[in-house]
């Protein structure tokens, strides 16, 4: 039987951060300055405190200034605004991320909308959702573009592709499906109210699921030889009592057998999200500092 080529999504995110550190020192010795990305993490959420600190050692790494901002959990939405609007007016951030899920008394999208769209690294204000939909340059949700990234590498030219994504939300699915039909694919969205969902999905060349529900995807939904792009990150008990593992969205056992390539969970997607926004967070430096990124290295 057939077995899928794996898509190393790890290796890809270490050769894209290698020129991107190499782009940053660059940057430096024409800007006088460091490419900056400030990261704002309110409470303590121990994920989001996981994701903060690599996501600072990883902006170091790559000859970058990380400026982390950390704010108790009963931080008043005023202070957080204010916090946000000291950012966007200094000269040395280039970026702006706001780690989430907030507290509950936060409105996450009156906070989203006070980044500046163009420090937006995240790609997550209205502004550059809507830039993302006309067609516009604009900054582009890390997890999206990433999965973009591996599937140009494995496939090349995409025009044409049937393409299904499993998942509408605005930080993957939907951004995910715009980028698709960007590249001229043949875009289905699926959701929890999609019927017959195998059926759906037997059509494409193109998987993408981002549904964050363990192993939903079968191997005997995928159409022999399809690439399939596992987003899904999901903790489940293990064989052994009192450990637990990771799992995809995508019975990578199954799909393995009939897919021409698939990514592994963990080591596929996962690694391109933090490399990706070290992409957007160089990008905007050049752009806040008016040089011209060079053409077609990240
Ligand atoms: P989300 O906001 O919970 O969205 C999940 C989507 O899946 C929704 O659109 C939902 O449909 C759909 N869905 C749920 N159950 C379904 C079913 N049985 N059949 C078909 N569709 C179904 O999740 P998300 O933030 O997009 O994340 C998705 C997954 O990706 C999670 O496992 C998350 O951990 C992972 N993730 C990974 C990265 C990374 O690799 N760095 C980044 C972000 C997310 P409705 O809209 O109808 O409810």
């Amino acid at each position: 039987p057939a077995v899928a080529d794996l898509i190393d999504g790890k290796a890809f995110a270490a050769g894209l951060r290698g020129r991107i550190a190499t782009l940053a020192g660059e940057f430096e010795a024409r800007a006088g300055r460091k490419a900056g990305l400030a990261v704002v993490l309110v409470g303590m959420d121990p994920a989001s405190q996981v994701y903060v600190r690599s996501k600072g050692k990883a902006t170091v790494e790559a000859g970058m200034a990380s400026f982390e901002h950390k704010l108790e959990a009963d931080t008043s939405e005023a202070d957080l605004l204010a916090l946000i609007e000291t950012l966007n007016a200094d000269p040395a951030v280039d970026g702006i991320l706001v780690q989430l899920p907030l507290p509950a008394h936060l409105d996450e999208q009156k906070v989203i909308a006070t980044i500046s769209p163009d420090k937006d690294v995240d790609g997550f204000h209205v502004i550059n959702a809507g830039r993302l939909s006309v067609g516009q340059p604009g900054f582009v949700p890390c997890t999206p573009l990433g999965c973009l990234m591996l599937l140009k590498d494995r496939l090349g030219n995409l025009s044409g592709l049937d393409a299904v994504v499993i998942g509408r939300s605005n930080i993957v699915g939907k951004p995910m499906a715009q980028l698709l039909l960007a590249e001229s694919c043949t875009v289905t969205v699926a959701h929890s109210r999609t019927r017959n969902l195998p059926e759906v999905v037997r059509r494409a060349d193109i998987v993408v699921a981002a549904v964050g529900r363990p192993e939903l995807v079968k191997g005997d939904w995928i159409k022999p030889g399809a690439t399939v792009i596992d987003v899904g990150i999901n903790r489940v008990d293990a064989a052994e009592p009192g450990k637990t593992r990771l799992v995809g969205d995508v019975d990578f056992a199954g799909a393995k057998a009939v897919a021409g390539a698939i990514t592994p969970v963990p080591g596929g997607v996962g690694p391109m999200t933090i490399a990706v926004l070290l992409r957007n967070a160089l990008v905007a430096a050049y752009a806040n500092a008016g040089i011209d990124l060079p053409a077609g290295t990240i």
